[in-house]
C-alpha cells in the first residue's frame, strides 16, 4: 500500500483548509410574499416556490 513519503506540514494543512469555511445562506425576497429568506427553498411564509404551491405537510415526502 502506498504511503506518503513526508507528513504534511501544518502550515500546509492551514492553506488547504483555507478554503473550507461555510459562508452564510444567500438571501433574497420572496417573489409571492416579499419576505427575506434563503434561496431555492419553499418559502416558509407562504409556502409557494417557483409560482407552485407547496403545503405544509406533503404525504409524498414526509413519509
Ligand atoms: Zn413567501
Amino acid at each position: 500500500m502506498a504511503v506518503p513519503k513526508r507528513k504534511h506540514s501544518n502550515s500546509r494543512s492551514g492553506k488547504r483548509r483555507a478554503h473550507d469555511a461555510k459562508s452564510a445562506r444567500q438571501l433574497h425576497d420572496c417573489p409571492s410574499c416579499g419576505h427575506r429568506i434563503p434561496t431555492h427553498v419553499v418559502c416558509p411564509i407562504c409556502h409557494k416556490y417557483s409560482g407552485l404551491s407547496y403545503p405544509e405537510k406533503d404525504p409524498g415526502l414526509a413519509g
